[in-house]
């Protein structure tokens, strides 16, 4: 009875049916070995027919040719939730997975891509050119500094009135944590196609975070920018594979739009230059951001 019954065999292989939570299409029972090469977009896949998944299997065994061919010449990672792109130079193709063992896209799939940090856009590609946005990440970090520093002071008034309190340091208190929010969550990347099963994918990599012990405003921003440069390794290969013609340009770099540089008054300008030399020279910054920065803050 029940999980023992005997079922069917795979109407697509004829291979036997798994009796642990089979799954099903238009009401039939599918092998896990059948049911198993599919990758797809969630939607598609639950309204699948027999017919439609046949056709889909069809195009499973077209895709893997160019399983077979991948070449992985580079590789980008989104961090802890282990999504990764690898990407074939050579062959222009590309597939969200650390081996080619997912749906492998060819260049003429991927239609444009955006990545944004939260929802302000940072990168937005297609054949029609590739656009860089100013961020305003670092501005905001290093205006976090004044919360820093009231934490620290909170922590050490802490300390010195429990030391009051009975002569010795309690390691019972309560330890303070700092939960100001960061400048911005998440890299949120998508992936936008034309493909017969998939139209979008998106996922994001985790933004830097501040240590909620020990804050540091250029330990951030040094973390900052080793995700950037993640970032740009992804830009640089979609470039390389589906808009090896897409012109660069930059947007807002220099230019006196966004409330940063509004509120910036000239005569600060110098001191502000000094403090981003500072932070190339430390390597928290590149050059590339300190010409923009001192562009922007000189207005030119
Ligand atoms: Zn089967």
């Amino acid at each position: 009875m029940g999980l023992f019954s005997k079922k069917p065999p795979c109407p697509i292989c004829g291979g036997k049916i798994s009796w642990l939570l089979p799954s099903k299409i238009e009401g039939e029972y599918i092998c896990s070995n059948c049911y198993g090469k599919l990758d797809m977009e969630p939607g598609k896949a639950s309204s699948l027919t027999m017919q439609s998944f046949r056709e889909y299997l069809a195009f499973y065994d077209q895709n893997q040719v160019l399983k077979d061919q991948f070449v992985i010449s580079e590789q980008v990672d989104f961090g802890v939730w282990d999504t990764k792109i690898i990407f074939d130079f050579q062959h222009k193709l590309f597939c969200m997975s650390s081996s080619p063992d997912k749906t492998i896209f060819e260049a003429g799939h991927l239609k444009s891509f955006t990545i944004k940090e939260d929802n302000a856009p940072l990168f937005e590609g297609s054949a029609e050119g590739i656009r860089r946005y100013a961020s305003t990440v670092t501005e905001r970090a290093m205006a976090m500094a004044p919360q820093i520093a009231q934490y620290e002071a909170n922590k050490r008034l802490a300390r010195t009135l429990d030391r009051l309190d009975d002569g010795k340091i309690n390691d019972s208190a309560p330890t303070q944590y700092f939960d100001v929010p960061e400048p911005f969550r998440a890299f949120n990347v998508e992936l936008q196609f034309d493909h017969p099963y998939w139209a979008v994918i998106q996922c994001d990599m985790n933004g830097p975070r501040f240590d909620n012990t020990r804050p540091n405003v250029n330990s951030y921003l040094r973390d900052y920018r080793i995700s950037v440069e993640e970032i740009e390794k992804l830009v640089t290969a979609l470039k390389t594979v589906a808009f090896p013609d897409a012109a660069e340009q930059t947007v807002g770099f220099g230019g006196a739009q966004g409330a940063f540089t509004a509120s910036a008054p000239p005569a600060d300008a110098i001191e502000e230059i000094k403090k981003y030399k500072a932070l190339m020279e430390e390597g928290v910054i590149s050059q590339q951001e300190f010409d923009a920065k001192k562009r922007q803050l000189l207005g030119i």
